[in-house]
């Protein structure tokens, strides 16, 4: 499909799954004209999820789109990192790393998944989001696509972008990679910063580490909540492992009680095995690519899988604003994407340790 032959706004985009890659892409592609109609599964956008850190080169694209004052009234500015014993001694205090050429930018926001996914649906028009709409098939015929969905409903577009996490069922189309079990599981919650004992009450994300357990608590204070996120080694990969709280706690014995004491006033986990992908070969054809987690699932380390699934919505659309066919667009994207997704997922594999030198061991490589 010639993109010269074809208005943009006539373009027909289909994005599957409405996660942050998803939305964020309609997004993106509405700012340069191109309208997509988003395919979900669920049958709401629930209130799902942890608190994530939006690094400055995301909040560029925010600024480029247009929408960076809602999500800076329902962020946080985080300037410091810290990696502490499960004492909390002090190990090391560092300001986020500069991702970008402006040196005041070494800080995060830091937001709920839910707030960032709901600001940018908010932007898009209500009836091109489709709830209940689960993607079974993706048909390649080379200059268009067909989606197929379970509640039989068949969708022929110019354009198929699944943004579908890290199950993807379109990626088996270009590799067949299947997810890797890291030998972790995360334990998280969404609790009041009130029941914290003042130990996240500063813009700090903290990091308690013990041995290979690891506690993080992220300020969200535009909520006056935090989000903990436990992470512990384990031999079941149960996609969700069922874990009582009396296991977690044991996991913790070494941690200082205050710490015990938070995990213990915690009433319901979300519990999840980690998983990752390896970096794949490809992530597209003529009229099909991958985003986000999709493309590449990464470990939540280095706190970058959101951002890189907003970059790749950013670099799409920057590709077929300059790109003279569709093809050539989804070329490009990979091209510019793949080199920095593909450092991010193997830096991801290291998790924190009493031993880091740094608490970014990104800012090494980029
Ligand atoms: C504890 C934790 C902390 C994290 N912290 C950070 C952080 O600080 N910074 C950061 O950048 N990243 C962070 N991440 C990673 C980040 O959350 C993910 O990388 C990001 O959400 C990926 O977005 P996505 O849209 O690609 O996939 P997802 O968020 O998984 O969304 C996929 C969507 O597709 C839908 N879907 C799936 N299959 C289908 C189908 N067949 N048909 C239709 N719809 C479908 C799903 O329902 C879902 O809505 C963290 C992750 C974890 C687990």
């Amino acid at each position: 499909m010639k993109l010269k032959n074809k208005g943009k706004s006539d373009l027909r985009v289909v994005i599957i799954g409405g996660g942050i890659g998803g939305t964020a892409a309609a997004v993106a592609l509405q700012n340069e004209g191109i309208h997509a109609e988003i395919y979900e599964q669920a049958s709401a956008i629930k209130e799902v999820g942890a608190g994530i850190g939006i690094r400055p080169p995301s909040v560029e694209l925010f600024k480029d789109w247009e929408i960076y004052k809602e999500i800076e009234n329902k962020s946080w500015q985080s300037d410091f990192m810290e990696i502490l014993t499960g004492n909390r001694d002090l190990l090391i205090k560092e300001e986020w790393p500069l991702l970008t050429e402006n040196s005041d930018e070494r800080w995060a926001r830091l937001i709920h998944r839910a707030d960032l996914i709901h600001t940018l649906i908010s932007q898009l028009p209500h009836e091109s989001v489709h709830l209940n709409h689960k993607c079974e098939q993706v048909i390649n015929y080379d200059d268009y696509a067909e989606a197929h969905f379970t509640n039989g409903i068949t969708i022929e577009a110019d354009l198929v972008i699944s943004a579908d996490g890290i199950h993807s069922k379109t990626r088996s189309m270009f590799c067949n990679v299947a997810p890797v079990y890291s030998g972790y599981h995360a334990y998280r919650a969404i609790i009041n910063e009130k029941d914290t004992f003042g130990l996240a009450s500063d813009n700090t994300l903290r990091i308690f580490v013990d041995g290979q357990v690891q506690v993080y608590l992220l300020p969200l204070q535009y909520r006056k909540q935090i989000s903990v996120d436990i992470t512990v080694p384990s031999k079941d990969p149960s996609w969700r492992p069922g874990i009582k709280k009396k296991d977690i706690l044991k996991h913790l014995r070494n941690f200082d009680p205050k710490i015990q004491q938070i995990v213990e006033s915690i009433e319901e986990f979300n519990c999840r095995a980690l998983y990752d992908i390896d970096p794949l070969e490809r992530w597209s054809s003529n009229c099909i690519t991958l985003i986000g987690d999709a493309a590449h699932a990464m470990l939540h380390n280095q706190g970058q899988g959101a951002n890189m699934a907003i970059q790749d919505a950013g670099a799409l659309a920057i590709a077929l604003r300059e790109a003279d066919s569709i093809p050539e667009a989804l070329r490009q994207y990979e091209l510019w994407r793949k080199p920095i997704t593909t450092r991010y997922q193997k830096l991801s594999r290291q998790f924190p340790s009493e031993q880091n030198e740094t608490a970014f061991p990104e800012k090494n490589y980029f």
